[in-house]
């Protein structure tokens, strides 16, 4: 099929909810994209940041057609060999980066999905239910996660949600001091704002944060949906910050791809009782064994190392463009946000017509989050034409 019989088949039933490029992307391998006409696109989204080891990695597809052959969805109100090994490992990384001793796990089948098991987590230990959470933050688009969400664009046509959340400025400890009190069941925050325009908090703020949540007797969860999986330089981003939350919430890249979401918390906090939450899907084989090659991967190519490396570079390259157009160049690892003077739309599209693929973090924030397989020399050409772009 080509773009047009495409754009217009879909055009006819697609929901209206997700805007959508006049691009058909057909075909993608490691960090490189093709659509139906045959243009080829360096990647520098990861797929919404989902492909951290890339699109089509040989040993996840691998281990998703061995898992293919043998069982694919079977539910955790029955043990499964695969489920369990994926817990076992995914549990060394949480224990050794967040200085957990012991967890707990629950998987479900998306970010906003792992939000939602946190939110309902921290209700059911704690006998409270207020939640603070911060401007600028997005933490998925339920009725729960949406609470969280901060961006009225995203929240006021769902109105009314979910009572007693209320937001606070990122990374000012005041303001959060000033609504986290005793009758606070949580506060959710990401290291690295996303969506919200690739900020990241300090260390001073998320240390004091882990103090005022012990004070006050509140539970502290961590979205890293987007950061974790080795995305900022570290396996997960609470770790530049020596944090260690209550609860943390992953998605996207974990899954290699098919659809997961985790909550994980600290064993001694406490867990679920029977009949409280589940899922059908959550824990597939078929995805456990796709995100136990995804560990796999991560390691054997070094990849959170690649990750601190490669962003390094990308962000002195990007901090070195004239300030014309640009107002400010930051990140943390391979999660890189431009922000600009004016539109961020123009430049996407232009970035596109050159063969880059990115996306905005917002309405003036170019947003860089390739794949941490990426290429340096494919790299080098995609921050060569964003440079041409820009200047
Ligand atoms: N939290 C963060 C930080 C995200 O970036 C996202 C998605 O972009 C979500 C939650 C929601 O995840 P999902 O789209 O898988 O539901």
């Amino acid at each position: 099929m080509n773009y047009q019989q495409i754009s217009e088949l879909e055009s006819i039933y697609n929901s209206g909810g997700v805007g959508r490029r006049p691009v058909a992307l057909v075909r993608a391998k490691g960090a490189r994209l093709w659509d139906s006409e045959g243009h080829e696109y360096i990647d520098c989204t990861a797929a919404h940041g989902w492909a951290n080891v890339g699109h089509s990695h040989p040993k996840v597809t691998a281990a998703i057609q061995a898992q293919l052959e043998t069982l694919v969805a079977s539910p955790e109100s029955s043990y499964n060999d695969q489920r369990a090994m994926w817990m076992h490992e995914l549990a060394q990384i949480l224990e050794r980066s967040l200085n957990w001793s012991g967890c707990h796990i629950h998987p479900s089948n998306s970010g906003t999905e792992a939000i939602e098991a946190a939110l309902k987590l921290a209700r059911f230990l704690t006998g409270k239910s207020k939640i603070v959470a911060t401007m600028r933050a997005f933490h998925g688009r339920t009725m729960g996660a949406l609470s969280l969400t901060w961006n009225p664009k995203y929240r006021e046509p769902f109105e009314p949600l979910v009572p007693g959340v209320q937001h606070v400025t990122y990374n000012n400890i005041k303001a959060m001091a000033e609504v986290l009190d005793n009758q606070t069941a949580a506060v959710v925050v990401e290291i690295v704002q996303g969506e919200g325009g690739v900020h990241a908090g300090t260390t001073d703020y998320f240390q004091a944060l882990r103090r005022l949540c012990d004070e006050r007797d509140a539970l502290l969860i961590v979205d890293e949906i987007q950061t974790g999986v080795g995305r900022t330089g570290k396996w997960l981003a609470c770790e530049h910050h020596h944090l260690s939350p209550d609860i943390i919430a992953m998605g996207k890249s974990i899954g290699g791809g098919l659809q997961m979401g985790v909550t994980a918390w600290q064993k001694k906090i406490g867990c679920f009782k029977s009949g409280h939450h589940g899922s059908t899907f959550g824990g597939n084989p078929l995805v456990c064994a796709a995100s136990r090659a995804v560990m796999q991967v991560m390691a054997e190519e070094n990849l959170v190392e690649r990750a601190a490396y490669l962003g390094r570079w990308m962000l002195d390259e990007l901090q070195a463009l004239p300030d014309k157009k640009i107002r400010e160049v930051r990140g943390l690892g391979l999660m890189i946000g431009v922000e600009l003077k004016g539109k961020v739309t123009p430049i996407l599209q232009t970035l596109v017509e050159r063969g880059v693929w990115a996306m905005p973090a917002g309405l003036n924030v170019l947003r860089l989050l390739p794949p941490l397989v990426i290429e340096k020399s494919d790299l080098e050409q995609a921050v060569t034409i964003i440079k041409e772009v820009l200047e």
